[in-house]
C-alpha cells in the first residue's frame, strides 16, 4: 500500500495530513466471528466485487479516532455480542447503555459517511441533504464526546432484532447466515432516513427523526409514523432484509469464482 494512500484527512476529527488506519466499516469483531462459517460474504452498497476482495477495508480514521471507537466495540463484544452468540438471547438491558448506543451509532455513522462521501450515493436525490445533515450531527456529537464538551445527542432511535424474529422464511435466514452488510436508505413511504446493518444473525436499524424536518405527509401517515414507529420499522426492516438477502445471494452466485474464494480465504488468514 502506498504511503500516500495512508495519509489524509480523518473523517471524524477532520485532522488533515494525518496517518489513517485501514479499518472495516462494520467492525472487525463481526468479521472475525463470522469467519467460522465456510462461505462468508460481505457486501456494502451496490458493488459486491470490491468488498469481497478487500473485506471492506477503508482508510477512514486516524489512530485516535479508531481507538475511541474501539472502546465501544470492546464493550459491545464483551458485554453483549459474545453472550448473544452463546445463548441466542438478546440482553435487552444493554440497549439503553451508553456504550451500546454509541457502538451502534458509530457503525451507522461509518456506513453513512462511506455511502455519502466514498460511494457518492443519493446524488441528485433530495434525501441526500437529509443524510448529510444527520451525518454532520453524529460527527459533531462524537467530537464533543472525544473532547469532553457538552453534547447534543442526535435525534435517532436504534432497533436491534434477531433475524429470526422478523423473518420467518428459513431459506432467507440461511442465505443471510454467512453475510455482513450495511447501507443507508430512505424509506419513501414514511419519509424516514435509515441505516441498516446485518451480521451474525442480528439486524441493527438506526432511524433518524427530527421534529424540525418538514415531511410531505397525509395526516394518516404522519399520525402512524409518530405513534407506531416501532411497528413501522419492524415491517419495513422485514421487507428490506428479505429483498437484500435475495439480491445479495444472486450477486454472490454471479460473481463468486474459485479465484475470488481463494483471495477471501487468504484475507481471513491474515486477520
Ligand atoms: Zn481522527
Amino acid at each position: 500500500m502506498s504511503k500516500n494512500k495512508n495519509t489524509g484527512t480523518c473523517a471524524l476529527c477532520e485532522k488533515t495530513n494525518i496517518q489513517l488506519r485501514a479499518s472495516h466499516l462494520i467492525p472487525k469483531l463481526a468479521y472475525t466471528r463470522t469467519r467460522t462459517t465456510k462461505k462468508s460474504r460481505f457486501r456494502a452498497m451496490n458493488d459486491i466485487k470490491q468488498p469481497l476482495q478487500d473485506g471492506e477495508k477503508k482508510y477512514l480514521l486516524c489512530d485516535n479516532c479508531e481507538e475511541f471507537f474501539s472502546g465501544f466495540e470492546t464493550q459491545f463484544a464483551n458485554k453483549f455480542l459474545d453472550n448473544f452468540l452463546k445463548s441466542k438471547k438478546l440482553n435487552k438491558k444493554c440497549f439503553k447503555e451508553s456504550w451500546f448506543q454509541n457502538y451502534v451509532l458509530s457503525v451507522a455513522w461509518r456506513i453513512m459517511y462511506d455511502d455519502l462521501y466514498n460511494a457518492g450515493s443519493f446524488t441528485d436525490e433530495s434525501c441526500r441533504s437529509v443524510f448529510e445533515e444527520y451525518e454532520n450531527s453524529v460527527r459533531k456529537y462524537f467530537n464533543t464526546l472525544i473532547n469532553n464538551l457538552p453534547q447534543t445527542v442526535p435525534s435517532c432511535t436504534h432497533y436491534i432484532y434477531k433475524v429470526d424474529e422478523i423473518v420467518s422464511e428459513a431459506n432467507i435466514i440461511k442465505l443471510l447466515e454467512p453475510s455482513l452488510f450495511g447501507y443507508c436508505y430512505f424509506d419513501g413511504e414514511y419519509h424516514l432516513p435509515i441505516v441498516i446493518s446485518y451480521y451474525l444473525g442480528l439486524v441493527f436499524v438506526t432511524v433518524f427523526h427530527d421534529a424540525n424536518l418538514i415531511f410531505i405527509d397525509t395526516p394518516k401517515k404522519a399520525f402512524k409514523r409518530k405513534y407506531c414507529l416501532s411497528k413501522i420499522i419492524r415491517e419495513i426492516t422485514c421487507k428490506e432484509i428479505k429483498e437484500e438477502a435475495i439480491q445479495m445471494a444472486t450477486m454472490y452466485r454471479e460473481n463468486m469464482t474459485p479465484d475470488l474464494q481463494e483471495k477471501i480465504n487468504k484475507y481471513y488468514n491474515k486477520l
